[in-house]
């Protein structure tokens, strides 16, 4: 089977790359490794996502945001990061002139709200479960060799299949999985006080407590912590764990209770030293990872979306999808983007993750300052709300 392009892995950045390429007349096909989920009771998923205003105007474009359970969504009105000696820097959506800073969205809700519209009559071909056993890029298309025996060629393979991507191994671009020597540990709680629609988070030395509201008077946690630490956090009980986390965050929510069991997962670096190859471009954890401490991993990888697919639609009739100069352009013009939230997100966290009494309080002042500046706090905000 011949196609214009493949899209290799239907997590949520390559699900909504096939929808956002809908009206490009392109022939498209999706693979994905793991089977569809089965239908499961309503439980709260721990992997929740901070979804910024540019992405979910974004993911309407793509006839999905309007198809998710508004009341499984919880709008972010205002932020609250606190230092390690008590500075503090907030963002409100109303100083801002915005209606909301983010959205908290379950992952589960999102992949089913993308893959609902992919099976509408106009989309992709979807090939779920697959296997892929081997791909090689020829001068005029790339060729896959699925397990089945099946061979499938493109003219432009984009690899969406997350950090571990075997697309980006086939391709030769070598992009070691740096450690942060941290685990994020996420579970979500129901809390005595109200959250009032804002989302939470301490830097102190031995880790970064972040609290983000969820409906229902629930909010879910990412800790980014030492593996040791982890280890110890995943070993206590429920209510020694909401004891910790009370602490931890200043008994700011009165007392937690356990709803979803904590899990943790390692947090690590990556930056490839190219996103494209001629007939090849990577998008989502595939082409980055970086801290959670921002929030932003996952729409860094929409705005990839966002721009690939820009590209792939404005490209002349006659142009080849898979051409070198068409996809750097589209690598180009990610660059900053990426760079500099991989940067940022790496110095805040070396910067807090220190014991020198001086940074200490350097770091607060910096937070501090930052609070007072309007013009540099509104810079950080439109970053984030994009
Ligand atoms: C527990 C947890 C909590 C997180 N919390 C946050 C958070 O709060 N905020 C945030 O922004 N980010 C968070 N992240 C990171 C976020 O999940 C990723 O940034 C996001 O999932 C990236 O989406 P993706 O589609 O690029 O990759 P993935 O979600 O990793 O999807 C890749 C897909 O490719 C498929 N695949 C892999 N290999 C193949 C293959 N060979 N063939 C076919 N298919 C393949 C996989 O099955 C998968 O469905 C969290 C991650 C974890 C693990």
């Amino acid at each position: 089977m011949t196609f214009d392009v493949l899209i290799i892995g239907g997590g949520p950045v390559g699900a909504s790359l096939a929808c956002a390429l809908k009206p490009s007349g392109l022939s498209v096909a999706l693979l994905e490794a793991q089977p569809p989920p089965a239908p499961q009771p309503k439980i709260w998923d721990n992997r929740i996502y901070a979804i910024s205003p540019g992405t979910a105007t974004f993911l309407a474009q793509c006839n999905a945001w309007q198809k998710l359970d508004m009341s499984r969504v919880q709008p972010v009105e205002a932020m609250r990061v606190f230092g390690d000696e008590g500075a503090e820097l907030n963002f409100s959506a109303y100083q801002l002139g915005v209606s909301e800073l983010a959205f908290i969205l379950e992952n589960t809700q999102l992949e089913e709200v993308l893959w609902q519209e992919l099976q509408k009559h106009n989309g992709p071909t979807l090939f779920r479960p697959v296997r892929c056993n081997s791909l090689v890029w020829h001068d005029d298309a790339a060729q896959l060799r699925l397990e089945d025996g099946q061979t499938l060629s493109a003219r432009l393979v984009v690899g969406a299949d997350g950090a571990g991507s075997w697309v980006r191994q086939q391709a030769g671009i070598v992009a070691p999985l740096t450690p942060y020597n941290q685990h994020g540990v996420v579970a979500n709680f129901t809390t005595e006080k109200l959250h009032r629609a804002t989302a939470f988070q301490w830097f102190q030395p031995d880790g970064i407590l972040a609290l983000l509201p969820l409906p229902q008077q629930m909010i879910s946690m990412v800790w980014s912590v030492s593996p040791e630490k982890s280890a110890t956090l995943l070993g206590l009980s429920p209510e020694e764990l909401c004891a910790q986390i009370a602490i931890a965050s200043h008994h700011t929510l009165g007392e937690l209770r356990l709803i979803t069991p904590p899990v943790a997962f390692p947090l690590r670096m990556l930056s490839p030293p190219r996103l494209v190859k001629p007939r090849l471009a990577l998008v989502g954890d595939a082409a980055h990872s970086i801290h959670p401490l921002a929030g932003q991993g996952v729409n860094l990888g929409f705005r990839d979306v966002r721009q690939l697919a820009q590209v792939l639609l404005q490209r002349g009739a006659q142009t080849d999808c898979g051409n070198l100069s068409l996809l750097r352009r589209y690598e180009r013009t990610r660059k900053e983007d990426v760079l500099s939230l991989l940067l940022t997100t790496d110095m805040m966290k070396r910067l807090f993750n220190n014991h020198n009494p001086a940074l200490r309080i350097a770091r607060n002042l910096g937070l501090a300052a930052t609070n007072h500046i309007t013009p540099l706090k509104k810079m950080l905000a439109r970053h984030a709300l994009n």
